[in-house]
């Protein structure tokens, strides 16, 4: 078991990530609404309500409003996983996971209706009927065929993520394919500037349509290429140390340059890439398992496939590149004097750092740990002193999960209601702060118990360690 890191005083570092004001979702959010408001209002100017004459007409006209809003959808998503700070931290990955899939979902049905209505529209009164108008103008206008292989790859990518499929496939081939929706976003584009009047129809539309695509293209370069090169080559990175916590469990602690000014929190995870070979191509989500100290930076393992059991296995200065950090599983987010720390199996790093971070005092923190068997629980004896040292209660919730899956205790507590076992435990969790992490199934009970124990919305906080 590796050495208690402990840190008594709060260090200046820990304070640079701070969490941005609510509103800022909110202003996010509105200037989402309104950049869709503004492609309606643009068609309705290039005489979208009145262009329903003749039954081609009509049908066209809609069809190009739903390409134009697939245009728009498509674009504020890249901007949306674009890793912009002041947006990931206004939302947290979780969110932004789950609005990404609605938007995704939103957008691919937009671009079929855009296809259906446009060809359907065209064909009306040509005597070709739909599959020849459609074959005529891939063929013979421009930009068209680019548009179709960008649509095939929406499509693919939006295939490849039905749960279905997405669990037939390794995660590195279904990520690999993702990116291909990037391609998507970017074959549109020549069949809007050449075929799609809306697009010059104004000096409005061309400046508004022209913005959007270099925002994206902006954002993805230097919030997702040039800030993660940056900040791996200043801090310079190299393993400096690996622990087994246990069979299966790896610690890798890292040393770097000026890593007193890398503004990470204890709580927040990085991506990470070991350049050990083979190591160099994938890119894997682990949370800081310690506070980081201005010195150094830990994260610990699981071993559950081929890149998290290769860290067992780094060699001492072995080079790191580090995108990041992400999440709001940090102190800076807390609404209460008081916190309820949850985790379930591996979930207890960002935890345990955490518990490093968050104010000491008498029962100011409380620690869950759910495992399914003591011989699962990881870095228990530094859980234990540094709780010890920061007068923090930690409590192990040990057994198997029962077969329902929808309640997060063990099956030898069945008896016991979900909240009112929180309640127990936690006899004021309404007047704390919750963190959770976990699986994401046993978090959605842990959440839902939380919020029946009476625990409000914006003082529960979660990371999923799964996308
Ligand atoms: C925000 C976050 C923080 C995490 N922190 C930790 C941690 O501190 N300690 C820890 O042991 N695990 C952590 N994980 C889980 C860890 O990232 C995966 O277990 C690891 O990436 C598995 O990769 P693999 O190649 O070994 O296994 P695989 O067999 O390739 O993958 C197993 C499962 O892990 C997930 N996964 C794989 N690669 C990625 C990836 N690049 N991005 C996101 N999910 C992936 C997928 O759900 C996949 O089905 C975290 C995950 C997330 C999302």
């Amino acid at each position: 078991m590796s050495a208690v890191i402990a840190r008594d005083s709060r260090t200046p570092w820990s304070t640079v990530t701070r969490p941005p004001a609510r509103w800022w979702r909110d202003a996010s959010a509105a200037f989402a609404w309104a950049v869709v408001l503004f492609v309606v209002a643009l068609w309705v100017s290039g005489g979208g309500l009145t262009d329903f004459g003749a039954l081609g007409d009509g049908l066209t006209n809609v069809g190009r409003l739903a390409g134009l809003l697939a245009s728009a959808l498509i674009l504020l998503q890249v901007l949306l996983l674009a890793r912009i700070p002041i947006v990931e931290q206004a939302w947290g990955q979780d969110e932004l996971a789950r609005v990404h899939r609605l938007v995704g979902f939103t957008s691919f049905t937009l671009i079929l209706t855009h296809i259906g209505l446009v060809m359907v529209g065209y064909s009306v009164g040509t005597g070709v009927g739909v599959v020849g108008t459609f074959l005529d103008e891939v063929l013979h206008s421009p930009g068209m065929l680019l548009a179709l292989a960008g649509a095939l790859a929406l499509v693919m990518v939006v295939v490849t993520s039905v749960k279905m499929a997405r669990r037939r496939l390794r995660y590195e081939s279904w990520h690999l394919l993702h990116l291909y929706a990037y391609l998507g976003a970017g074959l549109a584009l020549p069949h809007q500037l050449w075929s799609g009047a809306d697009f010059r129809a104004s000096t409005a539309s061309t400046v508004f349509w022209w913005g959007l695509y270099g925002a994206a293209l902006a954002s993805v370069l230097i919030f997702r290429v040039a800030v993660p090169l940056a900040r791996s080559l200043r801090h310079r990175l190299v393993v400096s140390e690996v622990v087994a916590e246990s069979p299966t469990v790896t610690s890798v602690v890292l040393t770097g340059r000026n890593l007193h000014r890398l503004p990470v929190r204890a709580g927040q995870f990085f991506q990470w890439r070991f350049l050990d070979g083979a190591g160099w191509s994938r890119a894997n989500p682990y949370s800081l398992s310690a506070a980081p100290d201005g010195h150094s930076l830990r994260l610990t393992v699981e071993g559950v496939g081929d890149s998290s059991e290769r860290l067992g296995g780094l060699r001492p200065g072995t080079r790191v590149l580090v995108e990041g950090p992400y999440g709001r599983l940090h102190a800076g987010v807390r609404t209460r004097e008081k916190s309820v720390l949850i985790g379930a199996g591996i979930g207890i790093t960002p935890l345990r750092a955490l518990l490093e971070e968050l104010p000491p005092g008498p029962d100011a923190t409380v620690l869950i740990y759910r495992v399914g068997s003591r011989d699962d629980l990881v870095l228990s004896e530094e859980l234990v002193s540094l709780a010890a040292s920061r007068g923090a209660r930690v409590t192990a919730v040990v057994g198997h999960r029962q077969l329902s899956g929808d309640s997060w205790l063990p099956v030898e507590a069945s008896h016991v209601d979900d909240a009112e076992a929180l309640r127990r435990i936690v006899p004021d969790i309404a007047e704390r702060d919750v963190y959770v992490c976990g699986a994401p199934a046993w978090m959605d009970a842990v959440i839902a118990a939380a919020r029946s124990a009476g625990v409000p919305e914006e003082a529960i906080h979660h990371e999923r360690f799964s996308y």
